[in-house]
């Protein structure tokens, strides 16, 4: 351990390097962990992902027989206006919180990680730091790839997000649909001789509060009710105009018992005949209470007098990518979600430190 330093300080560091997607690249934060995991004695290697951009995920291999993954994302949401920050956004302690961004979305995790991994490396992990997740969960998939060629013995997965310490096995989906309306373009003051597409959006955009309160009906025991939510409206050019386009933006939260397929066709059947396109899409997914990546992490935390109870994620996380692969994981971290993505993120130094004590416990004990 010639050249470690306190997981508080090594946070703090982690922060101070601007990682935030899609202003900043992950390369200055990846490059600094490559080397301190040389200077402490370990085997990192990288595995390019956007050669352009010097962009790459870090891997560290104990045996290749590994059956867990401890993964970490590097990027960052924007600062956004520093002027909303009371705290410096790049890192500084008060009252025993260390703030900025990253703090709890994950540089904090990736400090806790690294510290467990330097005291209690355990062969039959491999440790992942990896680019891009909060725009497009690109980076994780990158790492998959591997499977077929490294990580053939890969059965479970833990990704460390803001958890509040607890065990979270499934997240649910997110599918955002774009709609959109065509008309025909006409002086405003003929609209006779034109085609309104905002009025036909505003149909269809009326139809989703009751859609909403239909799918709230829907429910699972992880992750309470689906929803439906008209997030953005638009269209036209100017008043005197009749608008030959209009469109709206709906976010659907799926839960894993739906199907997929269904829930697509029900929400195209909804606004026809207008068109409907994906701007994103992640699907739902859960792990079996029984896995024993879920038994082994509540059976930890119990003994640590932690809550053993395992939770639905309600944000939207890179487990559905490890599910799609047949991959059985959890969510885990301390520190708040709702800290995530906001000014003045912060993580208390006590979650650090009880984030470092779960992970060095189970560095010791997994086989
Ligand atoms: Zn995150």
């Amino acid at each position: 351990m010639k050249n470690s330093i306190s997981v508080i300080e090594l946070a703090k560091k982690l922060i101070s390097i601007d990682s935030q997607r899609p202003i900043a690249s992950e390369s200055k934060v990846m490059q600094f962990i490559f080397d301190y995991l040389i200077d402490n004695g370990l085997k990192p290697e990288k595995q390019i992902y956007d050669k352009e951009n010097d962009r790459f995920n870090i891997l560290v291999f104990g045996s290749e027989n590994a059956t867990l993954m401890i993964n970490v994302h590097m990027d960052t949401v924007s600062i956004n206006d520093p002027n909303n920050w009371k705290h410096n956004s790049f890192g500084e302690i008060v009252d025993g919180k260390l703030y900025g961004r990253g703090s709890c979305d994950t540089k904090g995790h990736a400090a806790c990680l690294l510290q467990a991994m330097i005291e209690n490396f355990n062969e039959n992990i491999v440790y992942v730091f990896n680019v891009e997740e909060e725009l497009s969960m690109g980076g994780i998939k990158k790492v998959l790839e591997l499977r077929k060629t490294r990580l053939k013995n890969l059965k479970y997965s833990i990704s460390l997000e803001p958890t509040d310490g607890k065990i979270m096995r499934g997240n649910k989906g997110q599918y955002a649909f774009e709609v959109t309306a065509h008309g025909k373009t006409a002086h405003g003051s003929n609209p006779e001789l034109g085609e309104n597409a905002i009025y036909k959006i505003i149909g269809a955009a009326r139809k989703i509060e009751n859609y909403n309160k239909t799918v709230s009906k829907i429910t699972h025991p992880l992750f309470g009710h689906a929803t439906a939510n008209l997030g953005v409206i638009g269209g036209g050019t100017a008043s005197n105009v009749i608008p030959d386009y209009a469109f709206m933006c709906v976010d659907r939260r799926v839960l894993p018992n739906e199907n997929p397929k269904d829930v697509e066709a029900e929400f195209r059947k909804l606004v026809a005949p207008l068109e409907v396109k994906f701007i994103n899409r992640v699907e739902a997914c859960e792990t079996p209470a029984d896995s024993k990546i879920v038994t082994e992490i509540s059976k930890l935390l119990g003994n640590l007098g932690m809550d053993s109870n395992s939770y639905g994620f309600t944000a939207t996380s890179e487990l559905s990518e490890l599910r799609a692969v047949g991959l059985e994981g959890i969510i885990f971290g301390t520190g708040e979600l709702t800290q995530a993505h906001k000014p003045d993120e912060y993580i208390t130094i006590k979650e650090l430190e009880q984030c470092t004590t779960v992970l060095n416990n189970l560095l010791k004990r997994w086989k």
